[in-house]
């Protein structure tokens, strides 16, 4: 998924450069680094967060949206377990399908333009993705709307889409049926250990942790991720959005009391926005305010990008 311009159609009118995050973020974003409030946070709905990957405070954002009538819009596996793909739900029910982080680029498709005359009719929306993604949309928009709840979360880089169908039609050829559902990150064995949980349609599951399991082994040493990941534009303490999610992995030095091995979530909170809603939500989790610098120690990923691997050129050819 490359952006390339199709010259027969091609007007010239520069807006494509305009809008690229990348390209324009220098001249148009006029965000400046601003060191946000940091806390640390676990859902107090157990199963919540046994079916989240962190500490279940995205299902309670979106929750919070989806009882004022609004929408939500964030990464779901495709059926086949093959791609992830960005879409729109506006019910409860469908809360699943975008819960869990899945190891790969979600494909955004159609759906910032999609978005937008939802945002324009006043709704409640949230959005969610990795930093870049809110990057791309919040150049697509060109403006900050009051109706949109901007929800990134820390990102590590993504996976290669190709590699997910390689690594899904191997499974799919050693077990003999088709997978039907994968969780990344299933807590089966604890938050800290990665799991792997695939299921095949013979009812059958699979299940591997980081030490076995070569798609999770790959993505966590850097092999296969987008080129861009390893110089993420993205990486700042600039307030794109209004809340960044992500896994505190130093919660069992720096508030060890906190710690289960259930899922425990870091919160940032950039703007007023999200600062309103948080305090609406307090009574659903339990929470305690924490040094943000201290707390990212544990969590470089939210200010630099990842190590290429010298071999990474190797791994992708193959
Ligand atoms: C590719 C990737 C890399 C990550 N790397 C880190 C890291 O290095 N350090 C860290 O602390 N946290 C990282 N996270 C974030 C972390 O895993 C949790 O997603 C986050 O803490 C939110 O957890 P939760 O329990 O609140 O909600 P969950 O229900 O676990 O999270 C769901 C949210 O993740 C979004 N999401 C899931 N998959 C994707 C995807 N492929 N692309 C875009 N958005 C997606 C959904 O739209 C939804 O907003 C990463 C997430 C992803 C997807």
């Amino acid at each position: 998924m490359y952006p390339e311009i199709d010259k027969s159609k091609c007007v010239n009118c520069g807006l494509c450069k305009a809008k690229c995050p990348v390209l324009s973020s220098l001249k148009s974003d006029n965000l400046k680094d601003k060191i946000p409030n940091a806390f640390t946070v676990k859902a107090k709905d157990l199963d919540l967060r046994l079916n989240s990957s962190s500490g279940g405070v995205f299902a309670l954002l979106a929750n919070y949206i989806l009882k004022k009538g609004g929408v939500v819009c964030g990464a779901a596996m495709t059926m086949d377990c093959k791609s992830v793909k960005h879409i729109i739900i506006d019910n409860h029910e469908d809360l699943y399908k975008l819960r869990g982080s899945k190891y790969v680029q979600s494909n955004i498709d159609t759906v910032y333009k999609d978005l937008l005359p939802i945002i324009k009719s006043g709704k409640q929306v949230l959005f969610s993705g990795t930093p870049c993604q809110i990057d791309g949309l919040r150049h697509y928009l060109g403006k900050d709307y009051d109706n949109l709840l901007l929800v990134e979360v820390i990102c590590h880089g993504v996976p290669s889409p190709e590699l997910l169908k390689k690594y899904i039609n191997w499974q799919e050829y050693k077990s003999g049926a088709q997978i039907v559902k994968i969780d990344f990150r299933h807590k089966k064995c604890g938050w800290t250990v990665f799991g792997n949980r695939l299921e095949n349609s013979k009812r059958k599951v699979l299940y591997s942790t980081l030490r076995e399991d070569p798609y999770l082994l790959m993505f966590l040493r850097n092999y296969c991720l987008r080129p861009s990941c390893y110089n993420c534009h993205a990486k700042s303490f600039k307030p794109r959005a209004d809340f960044t999610l992500g896994d505190f992995w130093g919660v069992k030095e720096v508030l060890p009391e906190f710690y289960d091995d259930k899922g425990v979530s870091l919160v940032l909170i950039h703007k007023e926005k999200a600062r309103n809603i948080f305090e609406k939500l307090k009574n659903e989790m339990e929470y305690k305010e924490t040094d943000c610098l201290t707390a990212l120690k544990y969590n470089i990923c939210m200010l630099e990008s990842v190590k290429k691997p010298q071999n990474v050129i190797c791994f992708l050819k193959i």
